[in-house]
């Protein structure tokens, strides 16, 4: 990684009241390294420039570690190459995190890549959301955390099931956030859960807005949640 990008990923980590930085800063260097090169072999991120992957990614994701700090087991939902989870991975070594998508090479990359960089904390399993959360998944997450994978209306069905009562849904969201939270009202209430938060956070170096929503299940999700990923698309749940 060029020295100026390393520079900018390390004040980030200390901005952000990332223990360890130096060593974190290190192991998301070599993140940074892979990502870049196998972006070139198969696209994993689009037309992205190292310091994008730096501020875009990495910091972005790490935006986040403040609200699962303490916790024991998150699960990241359509993880892709690996955001947020991998960063909170490095960065937050109590947790153990599990990464999910629905793409198989993705999880493939992420299994290979967590191996290469001695990052323990980190389960990479290949699914659907809406799938896994009929299994042993259900209701076994302090958290599950979701970036950049569907407005939030759906992302309540396929992620609140996950969670365990008492844990939260942490989705990351951008400028439009307040409408996405009011679409998503009947849901979230239907699913077993109430929006608690929406907090507005600052990503080091990045010029534009960053929410989080944080949304607390205080009940059981009824069983015929999620539904199927067809009904889930083009019948959102609504009143
Ligand atoms: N979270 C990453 C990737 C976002 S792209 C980031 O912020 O960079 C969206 C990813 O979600 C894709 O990799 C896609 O395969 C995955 N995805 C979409 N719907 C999904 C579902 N229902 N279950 C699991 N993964 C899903």
């Amino acid at each position: 990684m060029l020295p100026e990008n390393f520079e900018l990923l390390l004040n980030g980590l200390k901005e952000l009241n990332i223990k360890n930085c130096d060593s974190a800063a290190e192991v998301l260097s070599e993140y940074a390294d892979i990502l870049e090169e196998t972006n070139q072999k198969f696209n994993l991120l689009g037309n992205v420039t190292q310091r994008d992957i730096v501020v875009k990614h990495i910091l972005d994701s790490l935006s986040g570690a403040q609200y699962i700090c303490g916790m024991k087991n998150v699960l990241d939902i359509g993880t892709g190459a690996g955001f947020p989870g991998v960063p909170l991975a490095v960065c937050c070594p109590e947790i153990h995190f599990t990464l999910a998508d629905a793409t198989e090479k993705k999880v493939n990359f992420i299994k290979e890549t967590a191996q290469k960089l001695n990052i323990k904390g980190i389960t990479a399993i290949a699914g659907r959301a809406e799938e896994l959360a009929h299994g042993k998944m259900r209701e076994k997450y302090d958290a599950c955390v979701s970036r950049a994978v569907a407005s939030l209306n759906k992302l309540s069905e396929y992620c609140i099931p996950f969670v365990k009562c008492g844990g939260i849904l942490l989705a990351y969201k951008g400028p439009l956030v307040f409408d996405e939270v009011n679409d998503a009202d009947f849901a979230i209430n239907a699913l077993g859960a109430k929006t608690e938060a929406i907090r507005q956070v600052n990503v080091p170096y990045l010029d534009a807005e960053r929410n989080f929503v944080i949304i607390r299940k205080v009940k059981v999700t009824p069983a015929l949640y999620p539904r199927k990923n067809a009904l889930i698309k083009n019948k959102p749940l609504s009143k």
